[in-house]
């Protein structure tokens, strides 16, 4: 059984202020949350105080990117070491906006899942289609392309040490969410190719996230899905009520009715 991660990814929102303010009152919402793993992806400048926050708690900390040299001339650039050190746990590698916006290829997307691990950070490597791709039928070819770039040169033990998300480009902020559906069969496509690298036990073993447009309304039958181990939230990880409504997706489901 994989335990699922519930990971908010703050993009570029909140001041210092705000984001004490929001963390004060998500830590205690969530302090009693056991059957899945929580976790908050925030801003760099904001790692080293909410570190401090959540020492002690059951939310895990991550960033939002990072540089793949340990150190150097790199004005700018923020190393694995450096979010190591303030308490960072996780980091996200590859998100659609890093690729899109800021041009970031497969080749380098590989090096900074490098530099994760070699900081001993989790990354949660994200993947997904634009969607030109999936109208022209190319989303398992676009998918079988950035598994199998991004994880180039990677032991199976080391790709056990990894969390991945599948996010359609199409479904990023956009409200829209790909079916329940739709998200398993990309994700039973993600884990076959693991599987091709690293093995069975690992591939079963690995958790695979949703991401895109997921909200309290949807949460529940995305998680439904067998191969839907958890979720990684943009816009509505920015609210603590609507983020701990979908920390907490599985009190819904206990309390529906079977039909
Ligand atoms: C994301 O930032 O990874 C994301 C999926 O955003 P949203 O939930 O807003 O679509």
């Amino acid at each position: 059984m994989r335990k699922p991660l519930i990971a908010g990814n703050w993009k570029m929102h909140k001041t210092l202020g705000e984001a004490t303010e929001y963390v004060l009152g998500f830590r205690d919402a969530v302090a009693d949350v056991v059957v899945v793993d929580v976790l908050l992806c925030v801003p760099a400048p904001l790692c080293s105080p909410i570190a401090k926050l959540l020492k002690d708690s059951n939310v895990r900390l991550g960033a939002q990117n990072l540089y793949w040299e340990p150190k150097g001339a790199f004005t700018g650039e923020i190393s694995g070491p450096m979010l190591e050190s303030v308490g960072c746990n996780y980091v996200i590698v590859g998100h659609s906006e890093r690729r899109h916006i800021f041009g970031e290829t497969d080749e380098m997307v590989n090096r900074k899942l490098r530099a994760a691990l070699d900081a001993y950070l989790t990354p949660v490597f994200c993947i997904g289609e634009k969607i030109e791709e999936r109208e022209a039928g190319e989303t398992d070819n676009v998918l079988t392309r950035q598994i199998t770039e991004g994880l180039k040169g990677f032991s199976a033990d080391e790709i056990a040490k990894m969390v991945i998300a599948y996010e359609p480009v199409w479904a990023i902020g956009t409200g829209v969410t790909a079916t329940p559906n739709q998200a398993n069969d990309a994700h039973r496509v993600v884990r076959e190719l693991v599987k091709a690298q690293a093995g069975e036990a690992v591939a079963e073993a690995l958790r695979i996230l949703y991401g895109g447009s997921v909200k309290p309304d949807n949460i529940v039958e995305l998680m439904r899905e067998a191969e839907i181990d958890g979720a990684l939230v943009g816009g509505a990880s920015l609210s603590v009520e609507s983020f701990v409504k979908i920390v907490t997706y599985y009190e819904t489901e206990a309390t529906e009715t079977p039909q």
